[in-house]
């Protein structure tokens, strides 16, 4: 292992790539690489687009950075196109999702300030959830393993499992300010809420005076076959945090809101150097505009139920590495019985590259762009990554 000067935050591969085309990651040493889960989904449109990187060009040659304290016409068509096909009326743009959940959690808190009830600032979250690395993001996620060693956590958030709506009704307070969730949890193992919870968290909200907020960061611009998943069960938020794939690879984020619901965001309480800049709102235009040509998320519907049955049949051939396969469009999660991070190695020498995630799953989510032929490659490379994990249990076995 050569020595790195980097902090030793990740356990990092050794695997290195040179450039990508695609759904393709292309290693120094030629070998091609499917990249099955778009980075973390972010490559949404997969590498290299040919409109995102002339996007990013000519924005480059133009112009990269004015301060926020200006009009960012880039930016202004962004988050127009964002409200026009949203719940929300406005937009604040981040670099990061991290960011943007923190901007939505500031935003629901300062709402309920606006109002005269500065007390009412507690945001109930749920179990297994992920909404960040900041400290507040990593007080909501709740995740001890995360928390440990950073010391006195920020105060504000109520912990209950995901989709027990009795235990929400039970914790509701005089303090409380919002509820936030991820409407399928990603990190915690793409894990779908009921409708009927969702639509019962509305309803609790709407009943309390409360703000509903959706992490969408992972689930969000296309992913699942809808513009946000919260469009499938149709219970719209107050607030929600995108990122990952509104950059298709370049850093950026936001926080969109209900006109009510940015109240309290009034000039001077909330800002960012570098959100909004030029050069991503550059790239978030092309990635949106290419999301909402029609036929665009109709397609992700029809190659994630075609890539779901397929796994799903893989599934069934190899049942000694497979539990099930679960999500919704291309967020997609194969639960293995073996440890996932075993089969992802095999995956990694048959040429694949998903993502590990909580609950033992393997995170399946090509870029969108992924064409049919391309899903039997991946199809095909799952099954071979399966055969060699039955041989290594058989010789397992046998060396016994
Ligand atoms: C990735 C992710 C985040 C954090 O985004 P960063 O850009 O890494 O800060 C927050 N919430 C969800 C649901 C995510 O998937």
């Amino acid at each position: 292992m050569t020595t790195s000067s980097l902090m030793q935050t990740y356990a990092r591969s050794e695997l290195a790539f040179e450039r990508g085309e695609g759904v393709w990651l292309i290693a120094a040493d030629g070998r091609r690489y499917m990249d099955c889960a778009s980075g973390i989904a972010v490559s949404g449109l997969g590498h290299a687009h040919p409109k995102l990187v002339e996007a990013l060009k000519s924005q480059a040659e133009k112009l990269w950075h004015v301060t926020n304290l200006y009009t960012i016409p880039e930016g202004e068509k962004l988050a127009k196109l964002l409200t026009d096909n949203t719940f929300a009326d406005v937009v604040f743009f981040t670099n990061s999702g991290t960011e943007a959940t923190e901007g939505a959690m500031k935003a629901a808190r300062r709402y309920h300030f606006a109002k005269g009830n500065p007390e009412k600032n507690r945001i109930i979250t749920f179990e297994n959830a992920f909404h960040g690395r900041t400290m507040a993001a990593l007080a909501a996620g709740g995740q001890q393993k995360y928390l440990e060693g950073f010391g006195p956590a920020p105060e504000g958030f109520d912990q209950v499992p995901a989709g027990d709506l009795d235990a929400v009704k039970k914790i509701v307070g005089p303090e409380t300010a919002a509820i936030m969730l991820e409407p399928i949890q990603g990190e915690g193992g793409i894990r779908s809420m009921d409708p009927a919870f969702l639509k019962g968290l509305r309803d609790v909200c709407d009943e309390n005076g409360l703000l509903l907020i959706y992490d969408e960061i992972q689930t969000g611009v296309g992913r699942t076959g809808k513009l946000f998943a919260h469009e499938w069960p149709g219970v719209t938020p107050d607030l929600m945090a995108i990122a990952k794939g509104i950059g298709g690879g370049f850093p950026m984020g936001a926080f969109l809101a209900t006109n009510e619901a940015a109240s309290g965001m009034v000039p001077g309480v909330h800002g960012t150097t570098f959100g909004g800049n030029p050069l991503a709102m550059a790239v978030g235009n092309a990635v949106l505009e290419t999301v909402l040509e029609p036929g665009f998320l109709e397609a992700v519907q029809k190659k994630g139920l075609q890539l779901k049955q397929k796994l799903a049949c893989a599934v069934d051939q190899h049942s000694d590495v497979f539990e099930l396969v679960r999500g919704e469009g291309l967020l997609l999660g194969l639960k293995c019985k073996v440890p996932n991070t075993q089969v992802l190695v095999h995956m990694r020498n048959n040429g694949l590259l998903p993502v590990g995630a909580g609950d033992n799953i393997l995170r399946i989510m090509p870029p969108m762009t992924i064409t049919a032929e391309e899903i039997d490659v991946l199809v095909e490379k799952i099954e071979a990554a399966a055969a060699d994990m039955e041989n290594e249990l058989k010789n397992v076995e046998t060396a016994k």
